[in-house]
């Protein structure tokens, strides 16, 4: 399975457009440590020839344009992409789509709640449905296998199974009734059995995900922020990340602590937030990163599971 990461910040990207926090100026003045980061986007394909999107960015159209693996290749309407899965509802996880409204027919699939706040809540996305077969809409629950693959289904598909994380709906939805699924984690499995991890948002580290985490051979993990009161030091009010659904990376018990023991996957901190200090390479907080055996996902990083 190929696995290439086209976005690697979590919403608003890296630099911000409304922000001058000391990594966001430092981008801007090119005097900064690090790369700037478009909002978090990853695809996958086992065949090379139909690509799978998690997720669905505000930045896609550009993601998709430094892609030449998404580029269409034959007649004057065609697309490698043949689907989306969601997470969940966040704004940065599924605007995206709105920029896929060409009827250019594919998939997506979503828990039932994130199905109805998108087509009975939110009309614009009625546009992914203006005629018939253009968008297919494929409800997924937690623990329950389902295939990626595409419409003409000639083409390989992923096998993918959703973890439910969060009740807890993006700050836009009003009148949902609850459910387990409204944040998922996901996990993918490539033809050779390997295993891929994306946990763009973790509110909680359960002992059972982490015996999860100890089965993967790669995990794309929440790296919003460093501290719990990151955004609350920076700007003098605001949220803690623990309130915001992000348990931090760095601290006691932070999640570079916390999954210690996770020594055989491939780890990946994806959806890093423009004012976490890890971005700075030349921070000590990347290289405690760094020296735990993790990564920073950047935009452009491919590889093969
Ligand atoms: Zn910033």
């Amino acid at each position: 399975m190929q696995v290439k990461i086209l976005g690697s910040a979590a919403g608003g990207g890296f630099p911000q457009w409304n922000c001058a926090c000391a990594n966001c100026a430092a981008v801007r003045s090119g005097q900064f440590n690090g790369k700037p980061r478009s909002q978090t986007q990853v695809t996958v394909s086992s065949d090379d020839r139909s690509w799978f999107l998690l997720g669905a960015s505000p930045d896609l159209r550009y993601q998709i344009e430094s892609s030449p693996e998404l580029h269409p290749t034959s007649g004057t309407r065609h697309s490698p992409i043949s689907g989306v899965v969601l997470a969940s509802a966040d704004l940065d996880h599924v605007l995206g789509l709105l920029l896929l409204r060409e009827l250019q027919p594919f998939q997506v699939w979503a828990a039932k709640p994130v199905i109805n706040i998108l087509r009975e809540q939110n009309t614009m996305f009625g546009m992914l449905n203006r005629v018939a077969d253009q968008v297919r809409w494929n409800p997924i629950r937690a623990a329950e296998q389902f295939s990626m693959r595409s419409l003409n289904a000639a083409d390989a598909s992923i096998d993918c199974q959703a973890v439910a994380l969060s009740s807890r709906y993006p700050a836009y939805v009003a009148g949902m009734p609850e459910s387990a699924e409204a944040t998922l984690g996901l996990i993918l499995t490539s033809k050779s059995g390997a295993k891929l991890g994306f946990f763009p948002q973790l509110p909680k580290l359960t002992p059972e995900l982490k015996s999860l985490f100890a089965t993967l051979d790669c995990l794309l993990l929440d790296g919003t922020f460093w501290s719990d009161d990151e955004l609350i030091r920076l700007q003098g009010s605001g949220k803690r990340a623990r309130e915001m659904g992000h348990i931090p990376v760095g601290g006691e018990d932070g999640t570079l602590r916390q999954l210690a023991g996770l020594t055989k996957s491939r780890k990946m901190y994806i959806h890093i937030n423009n004012t976490n200090p890890m971005l700075n390479e030349a921070s000590a907080e990347y290289r405690e990163v760094r020296d735990n055996g993790w990564e920073l996902a950047e935009d452009g990083c491919h590889f093969n599971l």
